[in-house]
């Protein structure tokens, strides 16, 4: 575990670099907005949200499930299983956990204006999958922790569970383009970039579908699954009907997002939250 950093570092960096260049090589789709206006801005937010993590809560996720251990907290401790089949299982649970997380920032309006931030960036490329607003990744933090505790997931798989979502959302998000054949595999387990554009869709039956960010059964088990854009992959418009002047790509703008304009068609949820 002294390794943990290291890890994560090098997983991050290792990962945005292969996209990076991937996306240079092998391009699914001509952007219309380039990265010189919208990557200062999405990676300026992952600095903000990793500090902000860092400075609110007083321990990390890893760090709660290891004191989970410690106190017999949890699911996990009520049951004698063999070691692996509790990690595997922690790792599934949580990415099941993130799925609904996800359906629910798209039902509720109030959690809808925190999330849309992420769905009006006017690209879809590797920062995307790592432009959240800021009280978005501090709710999901929690929810994340209360999960941990309630479960008592061991921190290896949290460990696992963490650098493998971070991986995922940036190859989920990348503009490559992958052999039709190769998608239709791959998608049976994770989700790809042409199955997650869908969700980015700018009409929202499409973009209130494919809700997972790393496995890919949680939508076809729902029913949220929908495997392409009526558009096509290359003609759908990306991003939401609000904030579509690229100076709302800056990241000041980005930040006060979720507090002005109506909320919009978007939520599905019954519940309006009064806007
Ligand atoms: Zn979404
Ligand atoms: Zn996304």
């Amino acid at each position: 575990m002294q390794y943990e950093p290291y890890i994560r570092l090098g997983a991050f960096g290792g990962v945005f670099l292969a996209m990076a260049i991937w996306e240079l090589a092998g391009p699914r789709r001509q952007q219309t907005f380039g990265r010189h206006i919208r990557w200062p801005s999405n990676l300026g937010i992952v600095a903000l949200d990793a500090l902000l993590v860092r400075l609110v809560f007083p321990t990390t996720a890893v760090g709660l499930a290891l004191v989970a251990d410690a106190r017999g907290w949890g699911l996990f401790h009520l049951v004698a299983l063999p070691t692996w089949i509790v990690v595997v299982a922690s790792v599934v649970l949580l990415d099941l956990a993130i799925y609904l997380q996800h359906v629910l920032f798209h039902a509720v309006p109030v959690l809808w204006r925190l999330h849309r931030m992420h769905h009006a960036d006017l690209a879809f490329d590797v920062t995307t999958g790592l432009r959240f607003h800021p009280i978005e990744i501090l709710l999901s933090m929690l929810l994340k922790l209360a999960v941990i505790a309630a479960l008592g997931t061991p921190a290896v798989a949290v460990f696992i569970f963490e650098v493998l979502l971070n991986a995922t959302s940036m190859f989920s998000h990348g503009n490559v383009r992958i052999a039709h054949g190769l998608d239709a595999v791959l998608r049976w387990v994770v989700v790809t970039p042409d199955m997650h554009r869908v969700h980015h869709s700018i009409q929202s039956t499409e973009t209130n579908s494919n809700f997972g960010f790393n496995l890919s059964w949680w939508d076809r088990l729902f029913g949220t699954y929908r495997p392409e854009p009526s558009a096509g992959q290359e003609a759908m418009t990306i991003g939401i009907e609000q904030f579509r002047d690229p100076r709302e790509l800056r990241l000041d703008r980005m930040l006060v997002q979720p507090f002005h304009g109506s909320v919009g068609g978007y939520p599905f949820g019954r519940w309006t939250g009064g806007t």
